[in-house]
């Protein structure tokens, strides 16, 4: 077994590592770098050739982990990808989504290089590449044996993040004996609306661990929605609307799970309530789907004839002229409307039309990354921009804190505790590098051993090498393979890297 590290190692986003065994390559996760993480790193490069990966075994359907794998698709992929069947349905909706955002914001950038007398720029892949490359999914149910080729089988855990999330367990046949790695892709957060807890698992030789929340501890989940419903009574009553910037698919989806019940137990009065985003209009329905993944209290709403994502007053904002009736509205209306950290997406127009008024309310239900227009106004900014408009902030900003998909850093190390053997060693990546020294800290106080994977690691079962050991010649040969069918804007890239990769080797 060799591992090989190539994204959300020393980072957040772009999960993506190698597994060499039995003379195939596999992929764990083929996500796409976002915010910094893309400047930094850029999507347009694999450091592999795409046409010699066998599979990609996918933990689930965020972007950040399934993101890249329509682009691996356009480079040559003709393998399988291996998933749950939540996890193919949520990434038929969300892939799609994701091509054609790269489609407007191509569009976007090359009315301006036109204007510029440049050459207009090709997008990563197009709404419909990642619409074929579905064609390689393969969806499998939670907790049965996968057999992908002799020696080496798999089986997906529930792992509480999302719907049709997994930790997927690798057992290899090597020599006499079985070598079983550990990859927790993300791990959820415990008492979540409609998702289970994540799965302990007992045994592990190797752990790849995500460390996301790995130096804090979040507040306690009820506490938080009982505040969501308090604020919306208030809000309405003053005589104004909410407004709720959310991601489209997870959160949305816990969001109308917690107001369902309010609303069956008739807390609110002249209430309007609008989920305004296509994507999420696509992906509640994928989650109606799949109600055999939900947690026991949601599957006791079902059997109730309850449909916990659905409710008297909920209206699933359909077009972008009924979008613009919602904008109309003057008080009594809660809009959850994408994207969730307010860069992009309809959610736009409702701040527009609520920020200003003192009346209303804006309540963040997700993580604002630094510089996002969500970012600028959670942190006190009291005029934004909106669609180059000058926009004052006078309505009344609120946080929810304890509503995250990931573990904080005790349900890490419960996970971890979780397995009846010491791993041998419990490789960390998914975090920024001040949480996982921090993390890593903690598992050694518990005689844990555990590394910090770092991009260009290998791991051989024993030692960590860099990538910069290798040598230079594989390594340009390498790149040169992943450039294969990229847009020719990118060749002066990569001739400049090259040419770094040759001055610094000599
Ligand atoms: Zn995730
Ligand atoms: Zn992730």
């Amino acid at each position: 077994m060799d591992l090989e590290f190539y994204g959300a190692a020393g980072c957040v986003t772009g999960s993506c590592h190698v597994l060499r065994y039995g003379g195939k390559k596999i992929l764990l996760d083929c996500g796409l770098y976002q915010g910094k993480d893309e400047r930094e790193r850029g999507n347009n490069i694999f450091p592999f050739n795409p046409k010699e990966i066998d599979y990609v075994i996918l933990s689930h359907a965020h972007i950040d982990h399934s993101g890249r794998i329509p682009l691996l698709y356009k480079m040559g992929f003709k393998g399988e990808v291996i998933c749950t069947e939540a996890t193919m349905d949520l990434c038929s909706a969300m892939l799609r989504d994701s091509g054609f955002i790269q489609e407007m914001e191509v569009e976007w950038k090359n009315r301006k290089r036109i204007r510029q007398g440049l050459d207009t720029i090709e997008p990563l892949y197009t709404a419909k590449i990642a619409e074929l490359s579905m064609y390689l999914f393969r969806g499998y149910k939670y907790d049965k044996f996968i057999e992908l080729f002799p020696g080496f089988k798999i089986r997906f855990k529930d792992s509480g993040h999302l719907l049709g999330a997994a930790i997927v367990e690798i057992f290899m046949q090597e020599e006499q004996e079985e070598v079983k790695l550990v990859y927790s892709g993300d791990l959820g957060n415990i008492n979540v609306p409609i998702l289970k807890d994540p799965t302990i698992i007992d045994y592990a030789d190797y752990v790849i661990l995500e460390t996301t929340y790995g130096n804090r501890y979040h507040g306690n989940i009820t506490n938080q929605l009982e505040k969501l419903a308090t604020i919306i009574k208030n809000t309405i009553s003053r005589g104004g609307n909410v407004i709720i910037p959310s991601f489209a698919v997870g959160r949305t989806q816990e969001v109308l799970y917690c107001l369902n019940k309010y609303v069956e137990s008739n807390f609110f009065k002249n209430v309007k309530f609008f989920v305004d985003s296509p994507l999420a209009n696509e992906t509640t329905k994928i989650f109606e789907r799949h109600t055999e993944e939900y947690d026991e209290e949601a599957k006791k709403l079902i059997r109730k004839g309850d449909d916990p994502l659905n409710f008297s007053g909920l209206t699933f904002v359909d077009s972008v002229e009924k979008s613009i009736q919602v904008n109309k509205i003057q008080r009594g209306a809660v809009v959850i409307s994408a994207s969730g950290m307010c860069e992009a997406g309809r959610i736009r127009h409702h701040l527009k039309h609520n920020l200003w008024r003192k009346e209303s309310s804006i309540v963040f239900v997700g993580y604002q990354a630094e510089g996002t227009l969500g970012y600028k106004i959670l942190n006190g900014e009291k005029k934004i921009k909106i669609f180059g408009e000058e926009i004052a902030v006078n309505a009344e900003i609120h946080r929810l804190d304890g509503l995250s998909g990931h573990a904080d850093r005790q349900g890490l190390l419960n996970w971890v505790d979780g397995f009846k053997n010491k791993p041998k060693c419990i490789l960390l990546v998914h975090g920024e590098k001040e949480v996982q020294e921090s993390f890593k800290e903690a598992l050694e106080s518990k005689g844990y051993n555990s590394k910090i994977m770092q991009l260009g690691d290998l791991f051989n079962g024993k030692n960590i090498f860099n990538e910069d050991k290798i040598s230079i010649k594989d390594k340009i040969i390498k790149r040169i393979d992943s450039y294969e069918k990229i847009h020719k804007d990118n060749i002066d890239e990569l001739i400049r890297e090259i040419r770094t990769i040759i001055e610094k080797s000599e």
